[in-house]
């Protein structure tokens, strides 16, 4: 069970959580005590306490900048105070509090030392923006752990840093990619704990390389961190607790009968999260898939709540397309030109030099009459995409001209039923033609999973729910699910 920042945001949260976990430890002994079945083991993941891995690449990126060494003591101050008042509200024993406490003064006294060493050098390198954005879940997972100690009869819970727990990585430091002897790793530390009937409580996001440096997975990389494990020690299932109800079939905030999601497929889940849709880091469904085992989105101290299972088959129903998600602020570039050589070559100059610049790509199309490139980007990228165009296009030489739009949006149609079902497409142009909305772009992969569409931004709220209404998505809708 993986544990997001907004669940451990204060004392009273993590108390909740904690609670939760007695009360779902003890349902499965009654379960396994009447039907003499196996014991549930529980795994629990942490992020850390909400905001904090903001505040602490913020500051850490200050702190380079001014040089102030004042700035130090009193940030270090601020996150001290901050971990011991949830520790505080969240811990009811006084003894267990206690050692928590100390547990909280020596890891700040390790941040300090690193920020001072930042604050004196005036330089942050990858490798100790790492360390310090560690800190975060670092400083969650022990009070996490000594809330479950002291929660009903007490908890038998131990907290471990990733690298503790097995996740070994490279050295990309902000990104670290998993190491090939990691899983058996991970076996090894955690089936032990499991075997002692403790309940291991990780911090999530952090990782460490052979040598024992700590690395952490990416922005958001708990839930990764939690498909990591649940991978290697062969988890009946990964529950993924989040504030919304699992996945829906379009943001509730647009469309009114958006239904959640019962089952999924990886790949459809996947597709839904390249595109947009906030639930799942696609990486984060990758760990499972070869164990094919499933993922659960529930929402938040909602022990009944089914939420969305993400599983190898999808589900069953007569719906074609499953969801629609809208990126809002996006931009499309259009590249119209004669370029040098070809049109690969054109586009082979354009797509390196906007990696370069880590401009990603939403949708790409390409006309074959003329040499014309229309790409979707973020809107928030437009600037760097721009200046990196221009970069290339001396003189004009590369691409004759080329425009931008913001005032459009891009949406996604996913869904496994699309694949060989015909008139998918039909519907839904058709869907937009009656409502007067004027399609600006279209791509569609060739797995069929996806159909990928760009219209004006006063049109996105309309075309979603008429596009959600004509394939049935909602809970109105046809199907079976
Ligand atoms: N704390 C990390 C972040 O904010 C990881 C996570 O929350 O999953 O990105
Ligand atoms: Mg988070």
């Amino acid at each position: 069970m993986k544990f997001g920042g907004v669940a451990v945001a204060n004392g009273e949260k993590i108390r909740t959580v904690a609670s939760m976990i007695n009360q779902f430890r003890e349902e499965c002994e009654r379960k396994s005590r009447r039907k003499s079945g196996k014991e549930t083991e529980i795994i629990l993941v942490t992020s850390a306490i909400s905001t904090v891995t903001d505040t602490l690449l913020e500051n850490a990126g200050k702190i380079a900048q001014e040089g102030n060494i004042e700035k130090v003591n009193e940030f270090v101050t601020v996150i001290k105070d901050k971990h011991d008042l949830v520790a505080s509200e969240a811990i009811a024993s006084k003894n267990e509090l206690d050692s928590v406490k100390a547990e909280i003064s020596e890891k700040v006294a390790e941040m300090e030392k690193a920020l001072s060493g930042i604050c004196l050098l005036g330089e942050l390198t990858p490798r100790s923006l790492d360390y310090i954005s560690s800190f975060g879940e670092r400083l969650a997972a022990p009070i996490l752990a000594g809330t479950l100690r002291s929660i009903g009869n007490g908890i038998d819970a131990v907290h471990l840093t990733g690298g503790e727990a097995g996740i070994i990585t490279d050295e990309e430091y902000g990104n670290a990619q998993l190491a090939g002897k990691a899983e058996q790793e991970i076996r090894e530390r955690i089936m032990p704990l499991l075997c002692d009937k403790k309940i291991p409580v990780v911090a999530g996001f952090t990782g460490e390389t052979e040598r024992g440096i700590m690395t952490t997975l990416g922005r958001g990389g708990s839930d990764y961190t939690a498909t990591i494990i649940g991978a290697a020690v062969d988890a009946d299932e990964i529950w993924l607790w989040k504030e919304t109800e699992g996945i829906m079939s379009a943001d509730p905030k647009i469309v009114k009968n958006a239904r959640r999601i019962p089952y999924i497929s990886y790949i459809e889940a996947m597709e839904l999260s390249y595109f947009g849709a906030s639930v799942l880091h696609p990486k984060v469904i990758e760990p499972v898939i070869k164990k094919e085992i499933p993922i659960r989105v529930k929402k938040l101290f909602n022990l009944e709540d089914e939420g969305t299972l993400i599983r190898k088959d999808t589900e069953k129903t007569k719906r074609a397309a499953k969801a629609i998600t809208l990126i809002e602020d996006t931009s499309i570039i259009n590249l119209t030109g004669t370029g040098v050589k070809s049109i690969s070559d054109v586009a082979a100059r354009i797509f390196s030099v906007l990696a370069a610049n880590s401009v990603d790509s939403i949708m790409i199309s390409q006309g074959s009459s003329e040499l014309t490139i229309s790409l979707v980007i973020k809107s928030a990228q437009l600037g760097r995409a721009i200046s990196a165009i221009r970069s290339i296009n001396a003189g004009g030489r590369i691409i004759r001209d080329f425009t931008s739009d913001s005032n459009v949006c891009a949406m996604g149609i996913v869904g496994a039923g699309m694949v060989g079902t015909p008139g998918v497409a039909g519907k839904i142009f058709s869907a937009l033609g009656k409502e007067g909305i004027s399609v600006i772009m279209i791509s569609q992969g060739s797995s069929e999973f996806n159909i990928s569409i760009v219209v004006r931004k006063e049109d996105a709220y309309r075309a979603v729910q008429a596009i959600h209404d004509v394939l049935g998505m909602g809970t109105t809708g046809m199907g079976t699910g």
